[in-house]
């Protein structure tokens, strides 16, 4: 990897790697600034027990990129930046937080970061010590918390506007929803689906969280192993990357896919290509899990209101319905609709900055 990391890089058109290595707290950590023209990149820190430092680093590439592009078409001012911390997430502690955070700080507020997969608000507390580029603290400290509500909500509100688009309402009572990961976003989503009147089902392999859920919604549980298998209305990727591939495709029952996960196409222009041909509706991960960018976003400006927060997450609504109409009119995928509107907002904005 090391002689190609140039090479995806330009490919993907990134600025900037950081390392970050220190063996006293054991943090190996890789920050991934993919774009800036919009403002300084603003993406979480995942921490994972990656199989190898390769698949660590093109993580942090592939997520970076998402992140430019989730800003982008949210019309938020910032750029796309993504962290990982390679490791085992049960060992973290203040030390690895700290020392991280002073490796953010290096950066001058170039990169801020936030929370994602394995990563919380009392980690972000501590990484507050070191540095005052990190935004999702906790509200006791002055943040706004935990951002998977406001995602969670995002994603319902967009899986709304796909009800509309394929049903022609957005009532989403009785539609049999699968939601595929009850962590942080997915918890979230099922109240709001279970409030709707949806049937919903559920998918986890971590048996606390599953437990949880039904206690607490009284939904349906399905076996990982045994989700294709159902005859669903939507499809909610709610847990990690890829699940949209090849050897899922052509065994999807649904009409809409419309989730959390970040990446969920494996590869976006052949799988978003084979969604169309099946029938699939599909929602741009980046554009429909934007909530909790927004959310952290209001936070990092400084002067942050709740209210406005949702009201500038029901959006996605009117956004999802936009990238439609262009997926018709010019004969392209959702991703590369979503991808089109994004980059024209980069572009237009650098154009503006480099005038007087
Ligand atoms: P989380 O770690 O809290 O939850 C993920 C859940 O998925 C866990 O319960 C885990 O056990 C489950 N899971 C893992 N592998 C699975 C599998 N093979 N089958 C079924 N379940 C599986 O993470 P989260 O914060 O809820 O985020 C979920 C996804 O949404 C991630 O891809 C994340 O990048 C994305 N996302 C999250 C946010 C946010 O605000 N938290 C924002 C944007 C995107």
């Amino acid at each position: 990897m090391s002689n190609k990391v140039f090479e995806l890089m330009q490919e993907m058109g990134h600025e900037q790697i950081v390392f970050c290595n220190d063996p006293h707290s054991k943090l190996k950590a890789i920050i991934a600034i993919h774009n800036t023209t919009l403002g300084p990149a603003l993406g979480g820190t995942r921490m994972w027990k990656y199989n190898s430092d390769d698949e660590a680093v093109v993580d942090a590439l592939r997520l970076s990129r998402g992140m430019t592009y989730k800003a982008a078409i949210s019309g938020l001012n910032l750029g796309g930046g993504k962290a990982v911390i390679i490791g085992d997430p049960s060992l973290k502690g203040e030390a690895l937080w700290r020392r991280y955070g002073k490796f953010v700080n290096s950066l001058n507020g170039k990169y801020i970061t936030a929370e994602d997969v394995n990563t919380s608000a009392s980690d972000m507390e501590f990484i507050h010590l070191e540095t005052k580029h990190v935004t999702g603290i906790p509200e006791y400290m002055g943040g706004s918390g935990d951002p998977s509500p406001y995602t969670a909500y995002g994603v319902f509100v967009g899986m709304k506007a796909c009800a509309f688009k394929r049903w022609g309402n957005d009532d989403l009572t009785g539609k049999k929803v699968m939601v595929q990961g009850v962590g942080h976003v997915g918890q979230y989503l099922v109240g709001h689906l279970v409030n709707a009147g949806a049937k919903v089902y559920i998918t986890d392999i971590n048996q606390e969280r599953i437990k949880e859920t039904i206690e607490k919604y009284k939904v349906e549980y399905v076996d990982p192993a045994q989700m294709l298998t159902i005859d669903i209305d939507i499809y909610a990727p709610c847990a990690l990357g890829a699940t949209v591939n090849s050897d899922t495709i052509p065994q999807l029952k649904c009409s809409i896919i419309a989730g959390a996960a970040n990446n969920q196409l494996a590869e976006e222009k052949i799988h978003g290509r084979q969604l169309i041909d099946k029938g699939i509706i599909y929602a741009p991960d980046f554009l429909i899990n934007a909530g909790g960018l927004v959310n952290v976003a209001a936070e990092a400006s400084g002067s942050y209101n709740q209210e406005k927060v949702t009201k500038e997450v029901e959006k996605i609504y009117g956004r999802i319905l936009d990238i439609f109409k262009l997926t018709e009119d010019e004969n392209l995928t959702a991703q590369e609709a979503a991808m089109k509107i994004a980059q024209k907002r980069i572009d237009d904005i650098a154009n503006i900055k480099s005038r007087l």
